[in-house]
């Protein structure tokens, strides 16, 4: 008996530090974040007046010799002009994650989202888009914006995980409690040693990725008392599982 007695206890102190182990993460996460938060604001206000100002300027230049341009200096003006875009990408990525704000929410079809997503995403054609969208799915509680911005996330993600082409299945269902949406792509799969990683803010494995697509989705989704999971095998594909609640108490 005491022997039996003794098991239960390990268990229960190996339960309670698992337990810790996971909110000690957890708070580690929230930290990060707030301290990108912080550093967005600055980066928005202090980086975006200069580079309004730099894109007025080049803007008076190209008109001011807009007649007698060398060829040279009009593809040095692109250049400064595509890479001021690209800046300016950056920035709204950074803010539009460090803006996230407790959901607003309206009784939505979920069907429209996954549309609207869609139809805002921009699919190559070597990549076959699929929706296989549940009928009379019930309305549900959401931030349009905010889950919209899930849908576009993981579908970016998708279509950057194939280069090469490939399919993109998205469906959505329903159980007695939740509306699930999938999004399933024929992409290049995620390594088992990323597993672990993948929605830690920062974490990319892109030469242009911020690695605040997927943090920002789980902040999204957690605040909607939702889940966001996925399976993936390397090489051959990744399913990314968006499952939220039917009636929110
Ligand atoms: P980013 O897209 O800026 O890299 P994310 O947070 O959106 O940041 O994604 C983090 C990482 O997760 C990506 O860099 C990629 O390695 C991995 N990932 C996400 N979605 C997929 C997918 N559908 N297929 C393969 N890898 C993925
Ligand atoms: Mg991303």
């Amino acid at each position: 008996l005491k022997a039996k007695q003794l098991a239960v206890i390990a268990k229960e102190k190996e339960d309670v530090r698992l337990e810790l182990a996971v909110a000690t993460d957890e708070l580690a996460r929230k930290e990060k974040l707030a301290v990108i938060g912080k550093l967005a604001g600055i980066m928005g206000h202090e980086i975006r007046n200069p580079l309004g100002v730099i894109r007025n300027s080049i803007y008076f230049l190209t008109m001011k010799f807009k007649e007698n341009i060398d060829e040279k200096v009009k593809r040095h003006m692109d250049i400064l002009q595509t890479e001021i875009d690209s800046c300016d990408k950056i920035i709204s990525d950074v803010l539009e994650f460090a803006r996230t704000r407790p959901p607003s929410f309206t009784e939505t079809e979920i069907n429209s989202v996954v549309e609207t997503s869609l139809s805002k995403a921009n699919i190559p054609k070597t990549i076959k888009v699929e929706a296989n969208l549940g009928k009379s799915l019930p309305k549900i509680n959401i931030d349009i914006a905010q889950v919209k911005q899930v849908f576009s996330n993981i579908i970016s993600n998708a279509i950057e995980a194939m280069p090469k082409g490939g399919e993109l299945r998205i469906s959505t269902s329903q159980t007695d409690t939740f509306i699930s949406i999938t999004f399933k792509d024929t992409g290049v799969g995620i390594p088992k040693e990323n597993i672990d990683k993948l929605f830690t803010p920062l974490f990319s494995t892109k030469t242009k990725g911020l690695g605040l697509g997927l943090a920002a989705c789980q902040n999204i989704i957690s605040a909607h008392h939702g889940k966001i999971e996925f399976e993936s095998k390397k090489n051959q594909g990744t399913i990314f599982i968006v499952t939220l609640p039917i009636h929110k108490n």
